[in-house]
C-alpha cells in the first residue's frame, strides 16, 4: 500500500487549483449573488480536461480515473463550492452511462460533453419521491417503438441548462417489489411535452442550476433505455457508490478552504493585543478542524481508489459521504466562529461557504440514509 500521491496526481492537483484561483475566484461572489450559470468557466474547463476525468479517452473523455476526478473536485470545491458543484455536474450521471449504457450509447451521448456543448444530469428526486426513491411515480409507457413520459422532478441540476437528462421512471409498476419497477431512460430537453422552471433562492451553490421538470406525454425511442428494464433501482444503486465518493469530496474540499480562511483570518487578525491564533482555545479549534479533515481526505481517497480497483464499497462509501459531509458544516462553523462577526457578512468567502455546506449532508442522500445504508451492512436484516 501506497498513501503518496504519484508526479501525476500533484499536477492534475496544481492544474486544478491554478484554474480554480485564476478562473473563479475573483468572480464566486458575484456569481453567487446573481445566480450566474458560468458558462464560459464551463467552456474553458471542458478545453483544459477538467470536467468528467473519469470518462475514458475512447468516449472523448480525459481517460483518468475516478480518483483523479475525487482530487480536482476537492481543489475547485477549496475555492469556491458553487462554480464548483456546476462543474462536477455537467458529466453527472455519466458514471451511470459507463457502468449501464450499450457501446452505442457510450458513443453517442458522452463524446459530446467534451467536444460540443451538451450538458447532462440526473433527475431523480420527485415532489413526493425524495429519500424513498423507489416510489418515484414519473411513469415511461413503451408504445410500439417510443416510451412515452408522463409526471414531474424537483430539484435537479441542469434540468434548465441540460442538453440531455438521465430520468428515473416507473416502468413496471405490476411488479411487487419495490426495487423491481424503474428504469432509467435518456430525455433530450428539446423534446416536445418538456418543460423546466429554474428553482431560485438557494441557500447556497447559487451558481449551479437547479430546476423542476415537468413531463407531458415525451416520446423517446426505447434505445434512450439505459441497461435493463426494470433495473433502474439497483443501477441508481450503483451509480451512488460513484457519486457520494465525489460528494464526500467536495466535503474535503470545502472543509480544507474554511481551515484556510480561518488560519489566515486567526494570524492577522489581533485582540487583547495578540493575534487570536496565539490563544490555545483558537489552537485547539485549529488542530481539531486539521484532523477531521485529514480523517476524512483518507476515507475519500481510498474509496475513489477502491472505484479505479472496479471494487467499490457501499458501506465505506456511504462513511465517506456521510463523514467528509459532517466535517464540512462543522469545520465551516468553526471557522465563521473564528471571524466572528465579520465571517456574517458576505464580503468575506466564510459566508458563502457557510451557506453551501449544508446542502452535503442532504443530496445523493441525506445523512440519515447514508446512516441506514452503514447500518443495514453492520447488523444485516433484523
Ligand atoms: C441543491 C440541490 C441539488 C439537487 N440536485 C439533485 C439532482 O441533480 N437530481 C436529483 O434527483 N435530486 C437532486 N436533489 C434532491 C436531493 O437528492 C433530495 O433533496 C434528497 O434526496 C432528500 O430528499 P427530500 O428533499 O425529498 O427529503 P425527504 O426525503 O423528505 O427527507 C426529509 C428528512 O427526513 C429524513 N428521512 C427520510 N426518510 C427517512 C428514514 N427512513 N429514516 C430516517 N430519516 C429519514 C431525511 O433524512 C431528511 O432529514 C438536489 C437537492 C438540492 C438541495
Amino acid at each position: 500500500m501506497d498513501f503518496e500521491l504519484s508526479k501525476e496526481h500533484r499536477d492534475i492537483q496544481k492544474a486544478a487549483r491554478e484554474f480554480a484561483l485564476g478562473e473563479f475566484r475573483d468572480v464566486a461572489r458575484e456569481y453567487d449573488l446573481n445566480e450566474t450559470f458560468p458558462a464560459e468557466i464551463v467552456k474553458k474547463a471542458r478545453e483544459l480536461d477538467l470536467i468528467g476525468l473519469f470518462i475514458p479517452e475512447e468516449y472523448g473523455g480525459p481517460g483518468f480515473g475516478y480518483f483523479e476526478q475525487a482530487l480536482v473536485l476537492e481543489e475547485f470545491w477549496k475555492v469556491d463550492p458553487g462554480i464548483a458543484q456546476e462543474l462536477c455536474s455537467i458529466t453527472f450521471g455519466a458514471e451511470e452511462l459507463l457502468l449501464f449504457g450499450t457501446e452505442e450509447q457510450k458513443k453517442k451521448w458522452l463524446p459530446p460533453l467534451f467536444s460540443g456543448n451538451a450538458i447532462m444530469g440526473f433527475a431523480i428526486t420527485e415532489p413526493d419521491a425524495g429519500s424513498d426513491t423507489a416510489s418515484a411515480a414519473t411513469n415511461a409507457v413503451l408504445e410500439g417503438d417510443e416510451y412515452v413520459i408522463n409526471g414531474s422532478k424537483v430539484m435537479i441540476g441542469n434540468g434548465t441548462v441540460g442538453t440531455f437528462l438521465l430520468i428515473f421512471c416507473l416502468t413496471n409498476p405490476e411488479v411487487e417489489s419495490k426495487t423491481g419497477r424503474h428504469s432509467i431512460i435518456i430525455v433530450e430537453t428539446d423534446r416536445d411535452g418538456y418543460k423546466a422552471d429554474p428553482m431560485h433562492g438557494k441557500m447556497g451553490l447559487r451558481a449551479s442550476d437547479t430546476a423542476a421538470l415537468y413531463f407531458n406525454n415525451v416520446r423517446v425511442p426505447k434505445e434512450n433505455l439505459v441497461g435493463v428494464e426494470g433495473n433502474g433501482f439497483i443501477q441508481l444503486m450503483k451509480f451512488f457508490d460513484h457519486s457520494r465518493a465525489y460528494v464526500a469530496a467536495h466535503g474535503v474540499g470545502l472543509a480544507q478552504g474554511a481551515l484556510d480562511m480561518a488560519v489566515k483570518h486567526v494570524k492577522g487578525r489581533k485582540q487583547f493585543g495578540r493575534p487570536i491564533g496565539s490563544f490555545q482555545a483558537t489552537q485547539f479549534k485549529i488542530a481539531e478542524m486539521a484532523t477531521k479533515i485529514e480523517i476524512a481526505r483518507n476515507t475519500v481517497y481510498k474509496s475513489a481508489w477502491l472505484l479505479d480497483k472496479g471494487k467499490p464499497d457501499t458501506t465505506l462509501t456511504a462513511m465517506a459521504k456521510l463523514y467528509a459531509c459532517h466535517v464540512a458544516v462543522e469545520v465551516v462553523d468553526e471557522a465563521l466562529q473564528l471571524h466572528g462577526g465579520y465571517g456574517y457578512f458576505d464580503d468575506y468567502d466564510i459566508e458563502r461557504f457557510y451557506r453551501a455546506a449544508k446542502v452535503l449532508e442532504i443530496y445523493e442522500g441525506t445523512k440519515e440514509v447514508e446512516k441506514i445504508v452503514i447500518a443495514r451492512e453492520i447488523l444485516g436484516k433484523l
